[in-house]
């Protein structure tokens, strides 16, 4: 069985590794290629024709690309399979993980209206 290791950090500041069932899906953000060549950007057709033919055929060939952020490059992410988490070990890491996502989603957003802010005065 495949499984996702979770470190959970306690009150005391512990780390503790939980296992939870999970399974491989394909990455959504490279569609399983493993490599992106999103940093780019993306051309436009009049700036696509004023790249040179070397550029392009490389480019299309993938020779841009850098490994996915996603996934490192594998292709394929482990997402946990929520409905074989039975034990209250795994459902608390599985909140665990949840809260750590929330202060992340929280800290950035701080940090995006610190640089709006910046940028107004
Ligand atoms: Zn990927």
């Amino acid at each position: 069985m495949v499984t996702k290791r979770i470190v959970v950090i306690d009150d005391e500041g512990d780390e503790r590794e939980v296992f939870v069932p999970a399974q491989w899906e394909i990455c959504c953000d490279c569609r399983g290629t493993g490599g992106s060549s999103a940093y780019l950007g993306a051309f436009t057709s009049d700036e696509w024709y004023d790249q040179d033919e070397g550029f392009q055929h490389d480019y299309m060939q993938g020779r841009y690309d850098r490994p996915c952020d996603g996934c490192g490059g594998s292709g394929k992410v482990l997402s946990v399979d929520l409905e074989r988490c039975v034990s209250e070990e795994q459902k608390g890491a599985l909140d665990y993980m949840q809260m750590e996502a929330d202060i992340d989603a929280e800290e950035r957003a701080i940090l995006r209206q610190e640089a709006r802010l910046m940028g107004e005065y």
